[in-house]
């Protein structure tokens, strides 16, 4: 119970926080850009970014100022209320999202609560016209609450917590399998544009044009999340933008806040009307002081083209990793800042380690990913650094796989 009971901070770490996550790989303590430091003053150069949320990086003065000048106006007023940060954030998503005038917006505090406004305004359309199946994709993910969970194309990830919230089907991710699922009872399509989680696995060409057309057809709402691929990530505004296709809802969080937690729910066109007074809520959500700083995050992405950025530096570290030319990499995924490098053999974690030693900090989706999501604002220097520190990384782990000549490539290994 002590405050610092000691010896170590694993030990408090291991001791007061939940088992769910298990053991903390670092104690950060600093930030500033793309590098962090440790409790040992050590710094690493950070292309995880909390998970695609730091798009400014760490500490940014944007970021500071924002927040700082909101927390000493106006922070929290309930939704009782409105405020000029709420009101101009949703604004600029609406524009941001291309909406038109028609569209809403719906403040939470996570990527979980977004995709639970997503998940109640698709029963709300069910409800009005009869409609209970809502289609998922296997793998996919869209949270770890109960309805989130539900959405969440992972069985291991919801059999201890059984049952699932009902109406919910998994289907492949194929043109052929919405295809032959979808009918006029299906209230909802969800999908990402990319599958993040599940190792950053792209849609295949063609699927959010064909997906459009054939829920319009059918009368089921797409509902694309872009929480993990929003916010510039991947060298649009939103993952959608990349395809000419106007979605019905879209879900945002992770990397608007840039730190802050903030996600929300964009609706367009009809769907704007289906949720009504009493329908839902938050008391936190989209509070003055998230919106300022969500609002401040996103100009500072528009006013200094961190997505053009985004783009362009995304490109430069797919040929950077190639020209590594380490056998262990079979290419990358994804598009923008949201990479995926594919290996292999199964050593991702192993090349997560080897990584934090060099001083730098990926992770690993699945054991033959890496995933690389760093904040949107990295140019040349964190390039380069990251490319002599990812090639030192993989020399290593390499090295200790020649040195186990058990190692086998592995069929099972996702291909590029
Ligand atoms: C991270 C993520 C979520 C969940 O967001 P939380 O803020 O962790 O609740 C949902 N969907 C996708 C695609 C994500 O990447």
């Amino acid at each position: 119970m002590a405050e610092q009971a000691g010896p170590t901070w694993q030990d408090d770490a291991g001791r007061d926080l939940v088992r769910s996550f298990g053991d903390r790989m670092a104690m950060f303590v600093r930030g500033k850009g793309a590098r962090v430091w440790d409790a040992e003053g050590r710094e690493y150069l950070d292309f995880l970014a909390g998970i695609a949320v730091n798009s400014l990086g760490h500490a940014h003065p944007v970021f500071v100022e924002a927040l700082a000048e909101q927390a000493a106006t106006l922070a929290h007023v309930s939704n009782y209320f409105a405020t000029p940060p709420q009101l101009a954030l949703a604004g600029r998503l609406k524009r941001l999202a291309g909406t038109g005038e028609s569209g809403r917006v719906y403040f939470g505090n996570s990527g979980a609560e977004a995709n639970e406004a997503a998940f109640k305004l698709a029963r709300l359309h069910g409800a009005a016209s009869g409609r209970t199946r809502i289609l998922s994709l296997k793998d996919a993910f869209h949270g770890r609450t109960m309805g989130t969970l539900a959405l969440t194309g992972k069985p291991a990830m919801q059999e201890p917590f059984l049952p699932m919230v009902p109406g919910v089907e998994f289907i492949d991710s194929t043109i052929e399998a919405l295809e032959a699922a979808i009918d006029d009872r299906v209230a909802a399509l969800f999908v990402e544009p990319i599958k993040g989680e599940a190792g950053v696995m792209p849609l295949p060409d063609g699927y959010l044009e064909s997906a459009r057309a054939l829920t319009e057809r059918h009368g089921a709402l797409l509902i694309i999340d872009e929480i993990q691929t929003g916010a510039g990530r991947t060298g649009e505004w939103f993952g959608f933008q990349h395809v000419g296709i106007t979605p019905d809802a879209i879900t945002v969080a992770k990397g608007i806040g840039g730190g802050f937690p903030i996600g929300a729910l964009i609706t367009f066109g009809a769907a704007s009307e289906l949720f009504y007074p009493g329908t839902h809520g938050s008391t936190f959500g989209g509070n003055a002081l998230g919106t300022a700083v969500a609002g401040a995050v996103l100009a500072e992405i528009e006013r200094a083209d961190l997505v053009a950025n985004a783009a362009r530096r995304g490109a430069q570290l797919r040929e950077g990793i190639a020209a590594i030319g380490s056998s262990l990499v079979a290419g990358c995924r994804g598009q923008g800042l949201l990479i995926g490098v594919a290996l292999q053999h199964p050593v991702a974690k192993a090349v997560v380690a080897a990584a934090q030693e060099q001083g730098l900090i990926i992770n690993a989706p699945n054991d033959t990913t890496i995933r690389l999501v760093p904040p949107l604002t990295i140019g040349d220097t964190e390039v380069g650094e990251f490319l002599r520190l990812f090639a030192a990384s993989l020399a290593s782990v390499e090295d200790a796989l020649l040195l186990d000549s058990a190692a086998a490539p592995v069929s099972g290994a996702v291909p590029a």
